[in-house]
């Protein structure tokens, strides 16, 4: 039933011998050994422009799998007009016939999509096979339906009308286009980001990461084969200092939903600040950002919860993501029990290719992040006030490796307890049992951000107390469990301070943000 909230998709196990297992193994090695071509598509249309660049695995870097061709300024502005006159159309599709569309790519995703997507995601961002399940398969194919499912819930409520009077409420499209630019990270996030202002009757430019491109390639062709028009969504590989030149100031800009750097969404919203009065309407404007994600434990929390917690929250996709958990305040007493142990899990875990579904780690995403990473490695081995207590070691002659690695520092304000490193590095300050209160004041303190953390505890005043001392320090906050994996329908997603605009992916108050409501009273 369209109104009726959907279930989320089920993880598959991926188990030796399923017949997941079997059909991802064969798209792996079909996929694996051919080098596509990717061009940009716009208007329905393949342009290759003959400007390529290649695309290798960040696990294998002699291993290329794409040539892309990238665009420059004139094809940008044919993906503008195209957009444009693709709203003509789109314009006529009924609500209904937008869900139909993304319903339908729900389904293909489900089902003859789905080892596609997933091998493409391992293959060009180095996930695992679960990684990849939860990532390409089921939370994409959750946000198509909770989409659909929210726009339905849109049109069930209007406005009251006295006898006489029929008042009523329309969610029109936003008057011109919407830019949608993803990250690397997650291939949902690249689904969702074109697709949530899409299903609400607008049409878009959409600019992937560099280093999602193959992945997104595969989405754009999964959802045109779902329906959807040509020209609605736009697919445009291109640098983000020619796209952003060309349509950061177009007067038919409508939105930008983003996902990615902080710097770089600052500097979009400035650049439509400075233009503000050249837009037919005021832009708006949704991202989503960085994060310092915390841990804060107290020393009624359960041991063995807390140390998945760790490992899980840090660690897993190489700490690569928004809401990964990179520092730790652990009260003495746990500490002294938990530390061996959690030296020793991490020091285990198996890294290598996802080809191999029994490794936990694979590469990070290019040498941009690999050096990235290792410098915040190397700033904590050279400082007096902290040290490295497992990994800190990297290896970038196959592929871009960096082994789970956690600091322990004496400083609360150290570096890597302030600043986003976007890799697997976890850093644990050690507080005194009696300063928990302290502790979560600080914990408030430190970063900028504001996007995901948790507090372990089984003494409910000690989680009263978190509630209310860290309240504004992450806008998805979770007692007992690890700051990340939202899922769709069960934890909206986003942040704010410095994390983003908190419109929540994946929920009807995101879908708001991409229609303009037109208020309509008539006298009979
Ligand atoms: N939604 C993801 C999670 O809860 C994070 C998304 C991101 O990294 O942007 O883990």
């Amino acid at each position: 039933n369209l109104y009726e909230m959907p279930k989320n998709e089920p993880i598959l196990g991926y188990l030796p011998g399923s017949k997941e297992k079997k059909e991802l193994k064969e798209k792996l090695k079909e996929l694996e050994n051919k080098v596509i071509e990717i061009p940009a598509i716009i208007g329905g249309k393949e342009i290759k422009t003959g400007n390529t660049k290649d695309i290798f695995m960040p696990h294998d870097l002699t291993h290329k799998i794409a040539t892309v061709h990238m665009l420059g300024e004139e094809e940008v502005k044919m993906a503008i007009e195209s957009a444009m006159n693709a709203k003509k159309i789109w314009d006529k599709y009924t609500w209904q016939d937008r869900v139909s569309i993304f319903r339908r790519a729900a389904e293909l995703l489900s089902t003859t999509w789905r080892s596609t997507l997933n091998a493409a995601t391992m293959m060009c961002q180095s996930k695992n096979v679960f990684q990849a399940e939860i990532d390409s398969a089921c939370e994409l194919i959750d946000f198509f339906n909770f989409n659909s499912y929210y726009l339905t819930q849109l049109y069930k409520d209007q406005p009251i009308s006295p006898k006489g009077i029929w008042n009523r409420v329309e969610y029109r499209p936003l008057e011109g286009f919407v830019f949608a630019v993803t990250p690397f990270n997650f291939s949902s996030i690249g689904g969702n980001l074109p697709t949530a202002p899409a299903i609400m009757g607008n049409t878009v430019l959409w600019k992937p990461a560099r280093t999602q491109l193959y992945s997104a390639y595969f989405t754009m062709k999964l959802l045109i084969e779902a329906g959807v028009p040509e020209g609605v969504i736009n697919f445009l590989p291109v640098s983000g200092s020619i796209v952003g030149e060309v349509v950061l100031k177009h007067p038919d800009l409508a939105g930008i939903h983003f996902t990615g750097s902080t710097g770089t969404f600052q500097y979009m919203w400035r650049t439509v600040g400075e233009n503000i009065s050249n837009y037919k309407a005021y832009p708006r404007i949704v991202g989503e950002t960085g994060g310092k994600d915390f841990m804060v434990v107290h020393k009624s929390a359960e041991k063995n919860e807390v140390l998945t917690a760790l490992i899980r929250g840090s660690f897993e996709y190489q700490g690569q993501k928004c809401s990964a958990l990179s520092r730790a305040y652990i009260p003495e007493s746990m500490w002294n029990e938990i530390k061996d142990e959690l030296i020793e899990k991490t020091d285990n875990l198996k890294m290598g290719n996802p080809e191999d579904f029994t490794n936990f780690i694979n590469a990070v995403i290019d040498k941009a992040s690999f050096d990235k990473i290792n410098s915040y490695i190397k700033h904590a081995k050279d400082s007096s006030d902290a040290e490295i207590i497992a990994g800190g070691k990297s290896d970038d002659t196959k592929g871009y490796f960096i082994r789970p690695t956690i600091i322990k520092t004496t400083n609360p304000h150290f570096k890597t307890m302030e600043e986003e490193i976007f890799g697997p590095v976890l850093t644990i300050y050690v507080y005194s049992d009696e300063k928990y209160e302290e502790t979560l004041e600080l914990c408030d303190k430190t970063s900028i951000y504001g996007l995901t953390g948790a507090v372990f505890a089984k003494d409910r005043n000690a989680i009263l107390l978190a509630n209310e001392k860290l309240v504004n320090a992450a806008g998805n906050f979770y007692i007992n469990d690890k700051p990340t994996g939202a899922v769709v329908g069960q934890q909206p997603f986003g942040g704010a301070r410095a994390s983003g605009t908190n419109d929540k992916a994946g929920s009807a108050m995101n879908l708001l943000r991409w229609t303009s409501m037109r208020s309509v009273k008539e006298n009979f």
